[in-house]
């Protein structure tokens, strides 16, 4: 029960990666806010998170908005008086292509719910993380070292690859203050989005792709979410974490 009295705010909690990260934290002793613009989803992972006895926030939020970010971190504090970590980890993929132009369709919509709102939502936090000590983790993703892993969607990449970027920015500013950011980089992971980007593929296929021929199931990488959040990872800080199945290997 490492999380025994703490709150940890997890975006887009609805369903995949989120919700398998904030049943984790629940199953270790913490109270949850389910952050997610999918509300009927969200209420049903809290149902889930009730089963643990723990208190469970849900809040319909679209982390690329100024005012619905700022809403969900005050009625955070509102309910619970404190904010222990933050899981970035709400995101969309679009396909886009340079040769077709279609590369501009979906541009500032990807990179401002998988790259602004990650920034914004750690900006709006960061005064309670550092009263906590608290710690951020954001999802990433391997396309940002492997292009195998995902082609198509460059705007998903670049989204990440700034993600990257900001974990480490954070990471050192925070630093001084207790306060420790990381991310993870998974490959496919079985969740309705690998399901999404690879509408002409299999499940299986994809799993075909990796090293190990399989896909990482939401909870494995919510392990490792869990595993950087907590005091064992007290020496980890601006690291991004691979969990691809050996993807970036092929
Ligand atoms: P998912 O589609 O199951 O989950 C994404 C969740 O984010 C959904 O519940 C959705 O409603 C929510 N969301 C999307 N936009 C939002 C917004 N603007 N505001 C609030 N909530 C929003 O997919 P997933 O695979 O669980 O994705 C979780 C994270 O993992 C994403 O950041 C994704 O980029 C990353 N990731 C996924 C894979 C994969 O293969 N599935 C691989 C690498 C990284």
């Amino acid at each position: 029960m490492q999380f025994e009295n703490k709150v940890v705010l997890v975006t887009g909690s609805g369903s995949g990666i989120g919700e398998a990260t904030v049943l984790h934290f629940a199953k270790e002793g913490a109270d949850v806010v389910i952050v997610d613009y999918n509300e009927g989803n969200a209420r049903k992972v809290a149902e889930k998170v009730k089963e643990f006895g723990k208190r469970v926030l849900v809040i319909k939020t679209d982390v690329s908005k100024d005012v619905e970010a700022r809403t969900a971190i005050e009625k955070t504090i509102n309910e619970f008086g404190r904010l222990d970590v933050l899981v970035n980890n709400a995101g969309i993929a679009r396909e886009g292509l340079l040769i077709d132009g279609t590369i501009m369709n979906h541009f500032d919509e990807v990179l401002s719910v998988n790259l602004r709102g990650a920034v914004l939502m750690t900006s709006l936090a960061t005064p309670y993380l550092i009263k906590s000590k608290g710690a951020v983790v954001n999802t990433s993703s391997i396309v940002t070292k492997s292009l195998n892993s995902l082609r198509g969607f460059p705007c998903y990449g670049i989204a990440k690859a700034g993600l990257d970027h900001f974990t480490r920015e954070a990471a050192y500013e925070l630093a001084p203050s207790g306060v420790r950011v990381n991310a993870v980089s998974p490959g496919p992971v079985n969740t309705n989005m690998a399901i999404n980007c690879n509408l002409d593929v299999d499940a299986s296929k994809i799993a075909e792709t990796t090293a190990l021929k399989k896909c990482a199931l939401p909870e494995e990488v919510a392990n490792v979410i869990v595993f950087l959040a907590s005091d064992k990872a007290s020496s980890v800080t601006g690291s991004s974490y691979a969990l691809d199945n050996g993807i970036s290997l092929m």
